[in-house]
């Protein structure tokens, strides 16, 4: 199973510049058409599952709009 993981985007301070668009390996972050941010642009969101939680959109963004959370898994209980 891949990692799962999930992001946030401060959307007051997105620009809307789709540079986490492309850079997602699993296409998974869309600009929301439907709304805009307090600045007038369309912000960034995660559009369907599929987040591996691996922290490539976090990285390009140049408004360190967004924030990465991965699923750890459950640590193996000792027998
Ligand atoms: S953490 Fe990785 S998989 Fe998840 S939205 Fe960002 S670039 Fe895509
Ligand atoms: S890279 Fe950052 S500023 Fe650009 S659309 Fe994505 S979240 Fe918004």
């Amino acid at each position: 199973m891949p990692p799962k993981g999930r992001i946030e985007v401060k959307e007051i301070i997105c620009k809307g510049c789709g540079l986490c668009v492309d850079a997602c390996p699993q296409h998974v972050i869309i600009l929301a058409e439907d709304r805009i941010n307090a600045k007038g642009y369309h912000p960034a969101e995660l559009s369907l599952d599929g987040c591996t939680g691996c922290g490539i959109c976090a990285i390009i963004c140049p408004e360190a709009a967004i924030t990465v959370y991965r699923q750890v898994a459950p640590a193996k209980e000792n027998q």
